[in-house]
């Protein structure tokens, strides 16, 4: 049985203080039995600051996007090994918005997944089309590839501890969600990926989260499909209230 995952990615929003009081309600709420994984991407300004207030408690904290390298002349940007030594335990990797907007290409992707595993991070491995690329057919193409190319060089032992988040990006931000039944197809997929490049046992045990639109409204259908093991969610997980149901229903 996989675990589901229930992820809040809150971009550029939120305030320190809204940031803070969101935390606070979250770790009083979310119980320590809490059969789901519970994780907060919050802007990299707050990480360091939610990661020592949910130390003891479910709640794990998520980088939105990492540099590759362990430390160096980068100006602006942060490290893997910063993000472990801070207490952050996963990071979200190829973002379509990353990769739409700051040029994070399949390669930079791989390199970063390597990283993020030498330095004890979970991975958060988007991938997903273009409404262009739905309507050419090419969905299972464009995911498999990206997968494919996330997973480069990653061993059989780590591989199975990724995430991926399947999010296609018409669906993102727009209220549009894939119908459950579409999600589940393209998880399935992905899934089929993961067998052919690790085998059942490795495909079985990989979780896959869907991201666009989630929302209380659909987020108990879409766990209800065989191959969607949780949520990478954006606008419902700026407030409280609506991501607790989120990981209610998980
Ligand atoms: P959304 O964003 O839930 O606002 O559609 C999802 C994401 O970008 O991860």
């Amino acid at each position: 049985m996989r675990k589901r995952i229930i992820a809040g990615n809150w971009k550029m929003y939120k305030k320190a203080e809204e940031a803070r009081s969101f935390m606070k309600e979250l770790v009083d709420t979310v119980p320590a039995s809490e059969n789901v994984e519970t994780v907060i991407c919050p802007p990299s300004l707050y990480l360091y600051e939610l990661a020592e207030m949910t130390k003891s408690s479910t709640v794990g904290i998520g980088a939105q996007t990492m540099h590759e390298a362990k430390e160096g002349a980068f100006t602006g940007e942060i490290s893997p090994k910063m993000l472990t030594d801070i207490g952050v335990g996963y990071v979200i990797l190829g973002h379509s918005e990353r990769r739409q907007y700051f040029n994070e290409t399949d390669e930079a992707v791989n390199r970063k997944v390597h990283a993020a595993f030498e330095y004890g991070l979970t991975p958060i491995v988007c991938v997903g089309e273009t409404l262009e690329e739905r309507e050419a057919g090419k969905t299972v193409d464009i995911v498999a590839t990206q997968v494919k190319k996330a997973f480069e060089g990653i061993a059989d032992s780590l591989a199975p501890t990724a995430v991926i988040a399947y999010e296609p990006i018409w669906a993102i931000g727009t209220g549009k969600t894939a119908t459950a039944e579409n999600a589940n197809e393209v998880c399935g997929a992905i899934r089929n990926t993961i067998s052919e490049l690790y085998g059942k046992d490795v495909a079985d045990a990989l979780r896959i989260q869907y991201g666009g639109s989630v929302k209380p409204a659909n987020i108990d259908e879409l766990l209800s499909m065989e191959h969607i093991d949780g949520a990478l969610v954006g606008g419902a997980s700026l407030e409280a209230a609506s991501f607790l149901k989120l990981i209610e229903a998980g």
